[in-house]
């Protein structure tokens, strides 16, 4: 279905060819979609001309400042509400009628059907199946800006000319545009590239390689802070911790079928003596291995195996971005081996398990998705219908909302997937629960049942926080990179007024560093108000000044990250404070 403001995208990139065709005579129009909260089109304007130019023909190359001049062109249109016309005319007629369109002569000759549909809008007339709006009466001239040039190749292939794509974004009204401007601009701030430089936790280095994370003091402390709390949780909720190596032997990655469908994601194989091993793009293989180590009964199951596994997928360099897509990361795995039986209690409570640890995090809204059976798949329908009954079972039993993911499922059963929705409301994927048909089958994995007949066992894979690196990315962008104080690698700083006061620093840093507090005492030769700014920018959660008064009182004055200074307090009294606050989120 199509939403009316997408027919009004839509109809705004033809309003934008029609004001660069006034601007530019004799541009090229490529195509003109809507794309997420807008629009653009692809110009080419290589036999164009300035409009008023004395120059004559010459490649135009936009710059911003023709943004502007496009948009007012478009505004005047859109005042003279214009009528869109649909007609449907012969294939030869098309041809004719864009005879000096290139591009278009090129979709023209892939269309099937015998006619093809045009929509003239004054005097624009392009190639198009619609929808439009009746008139530019609809759109409301306020609420659309042009943001962005951009090259883009005919049809995305480098062998093609290069167009000039002007973005385009468009809403119902001006109070809607401004807050996407808002937003864009609150998410450059929340963005966690920035974020992880200023706050000095990690970095990426070109020599050691685009998509691998050097995690820095106060990074890797973090990440420990998040897998302690992750390894407690797992104990604590029936689980077995394992542990497998980085690399396998080819012959693994040809049993478990990843040589064959996971190929273009690994790296390369690399020689050892007469044999070839693979870097583990997944920790599956390692942990059947481990189950087949000795005979299983059903006594045994089920078998919850976690693992902080670090893998490595290959993904090309253009696509890396930050913590959030990297080509290593640890997967917060482990796999559920149960009897068909167990399969539903097990997915419940992965899935109950998923949603407490997010909201331990901090993220209340979340979005469930069912993935259903892909085109391509194996396993037979009828056990795909049964995995898929009991995932949705487990959802309704949860009493969770949820939406279908039609065909959404991975070739090897259907999964359930939980995304949470950040501070922005943008919604990143974390927790997964996939049922796997394939990977017992291919590595014949077994176990006695009651009668003493050797049966197949399910296998459940699942990871809650998705990865640990892109779940710091996400905890960064969430937090504005303040980060709750149970998860702050350094959650007080001590500072002393005078050299006096340094003592008497060092010593209340020790005792709060006992009750298992993260104290850093700023005792070096610079100004109070120096180091406060400091503390601000690393978003400390609280700083304590201490002078004269604060000694002679065994107390410290608070500045607290969101309040600032919020006055003098017993050391007793901070200490309940602080320990209310980190006690509350774990
Ligand atoms: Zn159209
Ligand atoms: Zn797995």
């Amino acid at each position: 279905m199509t939403m009316k403001i997408d027919t009004i995208r839509h109809s705004l990139s033809h309003i934008m060819a029609h004001a660069v065709q006034d601007l530019f005579p004799g541009a090229k129009f490529g195509i003109g979609p809507t794309i997420e909260n807008g629009f653009y089109y692809d110009f080419d304007f290589i036999e164009a001309d300035r409009r008023g130019s004395k120059h004559g023909l010459t490649q135009i190359t936009l710059t911003p400042e023709d943004l502007p001049k496009i948009e007012k062109r478009m505004r005047e249109l859109i005042k003279q509400n214009i009528k869109f016309e649909k007609r449907a005319i012969s294939k030869a007629e098309a041809k004719k009628l864009f005879k000096n369109q290139p591009y278009k002569l090129d979709l023209i000759s892939e269309i099937k059907d015998k006619k093809v549909t045009i929509y003239k809008s004054g005097d624009f007339t392009d190639l198009c199946a619609g929808p439009h709006i009746k008139s530019t009466k609809e759109i409301n001239p306020e609420a659309f800006r042009l943001v962005k040039i951009a090259g883009a190749y005919w049809r995305g292939d480098e062998k093609n000319p290069m167009l000039q794509r002007i973005y385009g974004v468009a809403f119902n009204t001006k109070k809607e545009l401004d807050e996407y401007f808002k937003q864009i601009e609150e998410a450059e701030k929340r963005d966690h590239r920035l974020l992880g430089q200023k706050l000095d936790l990690y970095s990426i280095d070109d020599e050691v390689g685009p998509g691998l994370i050097l995690w820095h003091p106060k990074g890797a402390l973090l990440r420990q802070i998040i897998e302690d709390y992750w390894i407690k949780e797992h104990l604590a909720n029936g689980y077995e911790l394992v542990r497998t190596p980085h690399i396998g032997r080819i012959k693994l990655w040809q049993t478990s079928g990843h040589t064959n469908f996971y190929k273009e994601n690994m790296f390369s194989p690399m020689k050892v003596e007469d044999d070839e091993y693979l870097i583990k793009p997944m920790n599956c293989p390692f942990h059947i291995k481990i189950y087949k180590s000795q005979t299983r009964s059903y006594r045994n199951l089920p078998l919850r195996w976690a693992e902080l596994g670090t893998v490595y997928r290959y993904e090309r360099s253009g696509v890396l971005h930050g913590l959030t897509r990297v080509r290593g990361f640890t997967q917060d795995d482990a796999h559920i081996i149960c009897t068909p039986e167990q399969l539903g209690s097990e997915v419940m409570a992965a899935v109950r398990f998923g949603t407490k640890m997010l909201k331990d995090f901090g993220f209340r809204d979340y979005k469930i998705y069912l993935a259903t059976r892909p085109k391509k798949y194996v396993g037979s329908l009828k056990d795909w219908k049964k995995a898929t009954n009991t995932l949705k079972y487990v959802l309704e039993k949860l009493k969770l909302d949820y939406e279908t993911d039609p065909e959404g499922g991975v070739f090897y059963g259907p999964k359930i997937d939980i995304k949470i929705k950040d501070s922005l409301g943008r919604e990143w994927q974390c927790t997964t629960v996939q049922f796997d048909f394939n990977l017992p089958e291919r590595f014949d994995m077994t176990y006695i049942d009651k009668k003493g007949k050797k049966q197949r066992p399910y296998m459940v894979h699942r990871a809650l926080l998705g990865s640990i690196e892109r779940f710091v990315g996400v905890l960064l962008e969430h937090y504005a990179g303040a980060l709750p104080l149970w998860l702050s690698p350094e959650q007080i700083w001590i500072i002393p007024v005078g050299s006096k006061h340094r003592k008497y620093a060092k010593s209340l840093g020790r005792q709060l560093q006992e009750l298992g507090l993260r104290i850093v005492v700023r005792d070096e030769n610079a100004t109070v108000s120096k180091k406060i700014r400091e503390g601000e920018i690393q978003k400390i959660p609280y700083i304590l000044v201490v002078g004269d008064k604060e000694e002679k009182e065994k107390s410290v004055r608070v500045r607290d990250r969101k309040r600032g200074d919020i006055g003098m307090m017993s050391i007793g009294k901070f200490i309940e404070k602080v320990q209310d606050e980190t006690g509350k989120k774990k």
